[in-house]
């Protein structure tokens, strides 16, 4: 089968959390499975551009509402990622570092999609799927079938997939008109609420929507930022399919972060060497055992409980662990995870901002990883926690409770707690400490049972490619 991916991220291209990893790895999986997968997406001015060769495939013009903009598909030449790689190039729109958090989101990635449904109607041959990941690209689904101009692409198969339901984004009723012209009797597919909402038109126009866990699909019919009534009336053709991690990317034995590298074998020793490492840059001691968070700085992930929770956690266990937190997003919660380090100093740091390599580091040297998150459609952290040895503690929701059982059960592994607050995630801690000083082995056990988990993509890949066989 010919797959195209389509999406605002991708790995190493660029990433701002999960989904870039996502798209980063299942197509390279869906090539190793004998299919041809596709990634296209916006050409940001990052590195990875200067850094690779890129030749131009296609180049053309497009109109969005009276603006015209000339755009290039730049193709990476050595198939570096694993898959073919599809650049958008759009000047106006992309020549800018950062992936989102501009005021012309809306128009940056309708312009997005509009260039690339003009290069594919060109195509000689048609792919077998269009795999939108995303709002961000929520809106081909629609235009495929009734724009007047991509109306001849309608045979083909697409796909959403829910990375996130929060974010739909939304647009005024105006910026319809921003869109290629289409049928108007289907206005109401693009519509809900007297606005734009292009997840809610690819939920309702997409041939399959898919979600990254069965529970977070679940969950969506009750809570989905007014959604709801949409997930429930197309439940039919919605899936939930768990996320995979990339296991080249992320393998403790190989991961170019790393100083130390390990297998189950020789994990205490060198997790205690990584975390003494981490330690002493971040003035904790390594004698105790080391909590960290990696993430978004956001409600959702629950960052704005940890510095209750963190305070309360040292409390209880009379400073007996230390806390690293890596993460940025909403100013407020970062500034209170800054302040925190002036309290508690030798007890908990924080780096404030974005590190790939810090987060590698992290997940080796920790003992527990913290995901107190309020909504979690899967949740790729755990599962790199599991990999490195690192035991999770997490908040039963979404993806979490469908990857990781509470070692208080048979066979489990991790610690969950039901409630998002503060007081919750502190007695976690404080549960996680006891199992660290007072059952070693048991400690130890749990981590050996973990780091054999297998949460590779190739389950997931034949899952989706199931999916599209039966569209
Ligand atoms: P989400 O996509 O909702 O943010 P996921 O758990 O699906 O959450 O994926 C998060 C990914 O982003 C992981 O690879 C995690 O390591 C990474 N990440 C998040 N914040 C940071 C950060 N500040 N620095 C480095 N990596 C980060």
């Amino acid at each position: 089968m010919e797959i195209i991916h389509l999406s605002a991220e991708c790995y190493p291209v660029a990433k701002a959390g999960g989904l870039g990893d996502v798209v980063g790895a299942l197509p390279k999986y869906q090539c190793k499975a004998g299919h041809i997968a596709k990634v296209v997406m916006p050409m940001y001015h990052k590195s990875f551009v200067w850094q690779h060769e890129l030749v131009n495939e296609y180049e053309s013009d497009f109109e969005m509402g009276s603006i015209r903009f000339h755009f290039r598909i730049m193709k990476e030449k050595f198939n570096a990622l694993g898959f073919d790689l599809y650049l958008v190039d759009i000047p106006g729109l992309f020549d800018r570092e950062g992936i989102y958090s501009y005021d012309d989101d809306d128009r940056r990635f309708l312009g997005f999609q509009i260039a690339f449904l003009e290069w594919v109607r060109q195509w000689q041959h048609r792919p077998d799927i269009v795999h939108c990941h995303d709002h961000h690209t929520a809106l081909v689904p629609f235009l495929m079938q009734y724009a007047y101009r991509y109306q001849h692409l309608a045979t083909i198969k697409t796909v959403l997939t829910v990375h996130n339901g929060l974010y739909q984004g939304w647009m005024s009723w105006e910026s319809a008109a921003l869109l290629p012209e289409y049928d108007q009797w289907k206005s109401g597919l693009v519509e809900f609420c007297n606005a734009v909402n292009p997840l809610a038109s690819a939920i309702r126009c997409a041939h399959a929507v898919t979600t990254v866990s069965l529970s977070y699909l679940e969950e969506l019919m009750d809570h989905a930022a007014g959604l709801e009534i949409l997930f429930r009336s197309f439940h039919y053709k919605c899936y939930g399919i768990l996320n995979g991690i990339d296991t080249e990317v992320w393998n403790p034995e190989t991961d170019k972060y790393l100083s130390f590298h390990y297998n189950g074998k020789n994990v205490d020793e060198m997790k205690l060497k990584s975390k003494t490492e981490i330690c002493r840059l971040f003035e904790l001691d390594s004698n105790k055992p080391l909590f960290v968070f990696i993430g978004r700085a956001v409600a959702e992930k629950g960052a704005d409980l940890l510095p209750t929770a963190i305070s309360k956690a040292l409390s209880n266990t009379k400073g007996a662990c230390s806390f690293l937190v890596l993460g940025s997003g909403d100013k407020e919660v970062e500034a209170q995870l800054g302040s925190l380090k002036t309290y508690l100093e030798g007890l908990y740091n924080c780096y404030i901002g974005y590190s790939e390599e810090l987060s590698h580091k992290m997940y080796a040297a920790a003992d527990f990883l913290l995901m107190p998150s309020r909504v979690e459609p899967c949740g790729l952290n755990q599962m790199y926690a599991l990999r490195y040895g690192t035991i999770p503690i997490v908040r039963s929701v979404g993806g979490l409770k469908d990857t990781i059982v509470d070692f208080g059960e048979n066979g489990g592994f991790g610690l969950r707690f039901l409630h998002s607050s503060a007081e919750d995630i502190a007695s976690a801690c404080c549960r996680a400490a006891e199992l660290y000083y007072d059952y070693r082995e048991s400690f130890q056990l749990i981590r050996q049972r973990m780091m054999a988990i297998d949460h590779s993509w190739e389950k997931s890949c034949s899952q989706y490619i199931e999916l599209y066989q039966s569209l």
